[in-house]
């Protein structure tokens, strides 16, 4: 199908014996190099993203009832989301296949990611980012010399200006998942996880949704643990969590689809999740019910709140995607999907400076 997305496959995953090498090897996701599209020798484009810390939340797991609740902090890294992990994989893959210009239709965060990985490349991004954006992350996109076009509308209108645009001037276009490398970027997250839980999955994942990458290349970096033989143990549930302003996720789950349906009229104050029609739809809703896993939505009341909570109470910066996510965890375990003596992991997908003005 046009336009539908692909995934990387891998010829053979690396051996168990590789752990070893991982070790001695410094931070960053490129520790990894074996699990990505990098060839041998290669050197990344890189500003030492990824090796993001799983933090434990205990007083807001005494809170809340969960025996042991981590927080995978994501806000940490450079340009303040994670957002880096996945630019810097398909801004690595364009360059070395001779790109000479990108553009990308953004929430927010993926603009930032881009004009940072692009001038580090020494290449030149275009941005289109809904009018809505934040101010500080329009500020951000700027400041990394990237070219920012404001819309009306939403991403998906900005989608379609990125297209018209890419075909023009011939930028590479690394919208979510219209390339497959941004998920190969995003693989790392779960690789990361498994290997700061000593090769174990936790019981539940909760992740903040908006067009599905991170809950995508978890999944396939988990398929491909299991079976390269990495890990132990069952693979985790997974856990889409949406603003009830933008939920196609949550409703096409609830509803029994295998594909979502637009939301119209898409608004919420987390911007990464306001994507009202995902490409990656499909891909999503099958990790979801493969993992055994479910979806729910939380006002934007609520997220805000939450995040507010990991901020003071636990001294994490979180973004109110990542605030979704406790919000998402505590409602998940009222429905009783998530038991209290399960180890939890919450994604904080963003650093919550870059929403204050
Ligand atoms: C992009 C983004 C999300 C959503 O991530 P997807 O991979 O598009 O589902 C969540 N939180 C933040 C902070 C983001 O920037």
């Amino acid at each position: 199908m046009d336009g539908a997305p692909y995934l990387v496959r891998y010829p053979a995953m690396p051996p168990p014996e590789v752990k070893m090498h991982l070790r001695e090897r410094r931070g960053g996701m490129w520790r990894f190099c074996e699990w990505l599209p990098l060839g041998s020798g290669e050197a990344p484009v890189s500003l030492g993203e990824g090796g993001t810390p799983l933090l434990l939340a205990d007083r807001l797991g005494a809170r809340y009832g969960f025996a042991a609740l981590r927080v995978k902090e994501e806000g940490v890294n450079p340009t303040g989301s994670f957002k880096a992990r996945g630019l810097a994989a398909a801004v690595t893959r364009a360059v070395r296949a001779g790109a000479e210009g990108f553009v990308v239709p953004t929430a927010g965060n993926a603009g930032v990611a881009l004009a940072a990985y692009a001038a580090r490349a020494g290449v030149a991004a275009r941005v289109y980012a809904p009018k809505s954006t934040p101010a500080t992350i329009c500020t951000q996109i700027r400041s990394f010399g990237a070219d920012l076009v404001l819309l009306e509308g939403h991403i998906g209108d900005c989608g379609k200006a990125a297209r018209v645009y890419a075909a023009e001037v011939g930028a590479v276009d690394v919208s979510t998942l219209r390339e497959p490398y941004r998920i190969e970027g995003k693989k790392t997250l779960g690789l990361e996880l498994a290997e700061q839980m000593g090769w174990t999955l936790p019981d539940a994942i909760v992740y903040p949704t908006g067009g599905g990458t991170g809950l995508i290349g978890m999944w396939k970096a988990f398929q491909e643990l299991k079976a390269a033989d990495w890990i132990k143990g069952a693979l985790p549930r997974m856990y889409t969590v949406q603003s009830t302003g933008c939920a196609p996720v949550v409703q096409a789950f609830d509803s029994g689809a295998d594909c979502c349906t637009a939301w119209p009229d898409p608004e919420t104050i987390a911007s990464g999740l306001c994507v009202p029609g995902p490409l990656g739809d499909r891909l999503m809703l099958r990790a979801l019910r493969e993992s055994a896993g479910a979806a729910v939505a939380v006002s934007d009341a609520a997220l805000a709140a939450a995040a507010h909570e990991l901020q003071t109470v636990e001294g994490i910066d979180a973004a109110p995607e990542g605030g979704a996510a406790l919000a998402g965890a505590v409602e998940l375990k009222r429905r009783r999907l998530i038991m209290a003596a399960e180890t939890v992991v919450i994604v904080n997908t963003g650093a919550g400076w870059l929403y204050r003005a």
